[in-house]
């Protein structure tokens, strides 16, 4: 309530869009009650009727709502950079499967609880498009979460340390889809990769993966140990699998190599 409307409210009965302004607050309607003066002027003027004026302040309630908890998912999804399809170049990298990446944007294979394992060199868009993937799900309101796998492990490390773990896992099976990024750079423990054969393991028809790495199949073992453990991880995390490769040129080199060139031609000028 403002001033003006606080010494109205002495002198005379409490004006009807105070009382209504109060219960748009208490049924927690900001969008309502942020639009209707001006979209009850606008549908005036346009001679829309009541249920035409009700149904577009409610409309407006319902999108905003879905855009705040699309920004809750993003937000809790911890993705490091915000990357999206529309800014993947995939002429630059023609490997990739195009047609296989915008399908898998639809989401629908979160639904079949299916995986997406991105294989190729360091710099080829695989974190990226892990991104974009996952961002594309919090707008289908799925619940998302992005760990790089040293991360990932490490913080399991320790919450078993803390002997949290239990609580740890039940959060990540509550998730819809869960992304670990980097599989391959640093090699794990045996209780680390232990820790990832869980995780992967009680993900396996019950929550999405998507798995993005620079190995080869037959090099799993060198970053997971065991033979034995790399086969039945491999085993669960591939049985309903969408492959991506990316076998061309890193993107960051090729970037560095434009700009070097550019740059060369100028410092010799200087020479
Ligand atoms: P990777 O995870 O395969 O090592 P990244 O996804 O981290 O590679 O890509 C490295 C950088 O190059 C990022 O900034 C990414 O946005 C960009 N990048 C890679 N490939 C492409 C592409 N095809 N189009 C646009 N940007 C790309
Ligand atoms: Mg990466």
């Amino acid at each position: 309530m403002n001033k003006s409307d606080a010494m109205d409210a002495k002198s005379a009965p409490t004006p009807p869009t105070v009382l209504l302004d109060h219960y748009l607050k208490q049924l927690k309607l900001p969008s309502i009650l942020r639009e209707y003066k001006s979209l009850a002027a606008q549908c005036a003027q346009e001679r829309a009727d009541y249920p035409a004026y009700l149904l577009r302040l409610v409309e407006r309630e319902l999108l905003d709502r879905e855009r705040r908890a699309a920004e809750r998912r993003i937000k809790a999804a911890c993705f490091p950079v915000l990357k999206t399809m529309d800014t993947f170049d995939f002429t630059a990298q023609p490997s990739i499967n195009q047609a296989l990446v915008r399908q898998l944007a639809g989401g629908e294979f979160i639904d079949r609880k299916e995986n997406v394992l991105l294989i190729g060199n360091s710099g080829t868009g695989k974190s990226h498009l892990a991104i974009a993937l996952g961002l594309a799900a919090c707008a289908l309101g799925r619940r998302v979460r992005f760990f790089s796998a040293a991360a990932l492990v490490t913080t399991l490390l320790e919450r078993r340390e803390e002997r949290a773990l239990g609580r740890t896992l039940k959060t990540l099976e509550r998730l819809e889809l869960v992304i670990i990024d980097e599989l391959g750079y640093i090699p794990f423990s045996k209780a680390g990769a232990e820790l990832l054969f869980e995780v992967v393991s009680r993900a396996y028809e019950r929550t999405s993966l998507i798995v993005t790495t620079n190995l080869p199949f037959e090099s799993w073992t060198e970053v997971l140990g065991s033979e034995r453990l790399t086969g039945a991880l491999l085993d669960r995390l591939t049985h309903r699998v969408h492959i991506l490769e990316a076998n061309g040129e890193s993107y960051r080199l090729r970037d560095a190599r434009k700009r070097l060139a550019r740059r060369r031609p100028a410092k010799n000028e200087n020479e």
